[in-house]
């Protein structure tokens, strides 16, 4: 079978990634998140095992010792990573997966997996990104302003990813995010690998091309 594509999407903090990443996930097929490992704790309402698998430094170091991560970065004071493991048994089962992860993480995929698609999350400007942060409110001002310093570093990376996606109206910025998405999709090594059989493409005998 066809391995699956993997789709790497970085974003400053606050740009949008997961609430893009959330409508894409509801809306197309044989798509699977890759839920990250981190010792960030939990935001209201966010799940063990859905947004993450929210786990201690020393549950954390273990699965570094292990080389259990097919990457993983220390960002905003936190530890993240993506266990390889998971991200493998999808693209074998040939299915598609999303690492929402970070600069840092995304290099190291790009490494590993040279063909990984990636894709940046621009905020429309930098007033808009630091309204989105606040508004979410999920960290106090101090951290906000962490968020901030790192976005500078981050918004640098840019021109090494392969696709840009400006999310000003978020309707626009979702079409296009799946447009991607579906354009990969399209690649004519992938339809014919897997969507066609091209001997349904020889004339039958009775044809009209032979009468
Ligand atoms: P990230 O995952 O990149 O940190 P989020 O998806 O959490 O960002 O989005 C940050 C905040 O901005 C959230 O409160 C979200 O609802 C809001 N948001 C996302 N996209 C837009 C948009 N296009 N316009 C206005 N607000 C947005
Ligand atoms: P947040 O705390 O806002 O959920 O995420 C903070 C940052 O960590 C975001 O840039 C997000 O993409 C990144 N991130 C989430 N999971 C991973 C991961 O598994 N590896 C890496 N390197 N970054 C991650």
């Amino acid at each position: 079978m066809e391995r699956g594509d993997l789709f790497v999407v970085s974003a400053p903090s606050g740009a949008g990634k997961s609430t893009l990443c959330s409508m894409v996930m509801e809306k197309l097929d044989g798509l699977v998140f890759s839920v990250s490992h981190t010792t960030r704790p939990p935001r209201p309402g966010e799940e063990h095992g859905k947004d993450y698998f929210f786990v201690s430094e020393e549950q954390f170091q273990k699965l570094v010792a292990e080389d259990a991560f097919l990457e993983w970065a220390r960002v905003h004071g936190h530890f993240y990573g993506t266990l390889r493991q998971h991200v493998m048994d999808t693209l074998s089962k040939g299915l598609d997966i999303i690492l929402d992860i970070d600069v840092q993480g995304a290099k190291q995929v790009k490494e590993k997996m040279p063909w990984a698609v990636t894709i940046f999350i621009l905020p429309p400007s930098w007033h808009a990104l630091e309204e989105r942060l606040k508004k979410r409110g999920s960290e106090d001002r101090e951290k906000i302003k962490l968020r901030l310093k790192n976005a500078l570093k981050e918004l640098e990376e840019v021109h090494s990813y392969h696709y840009t996606v400006v999310n000003d109206v978020l309707e626009d910025a979702y079409e296009q995010f799946k447009a991607i998405i579906v354009a990969e999709r399209s690649k004519t090594g992938r339809v014919l690998a897997s969507k066609i059989d091209m001997t349904k493409l020889r004339p039958d005998p009775d044809s009209w091309l032979h009468s």
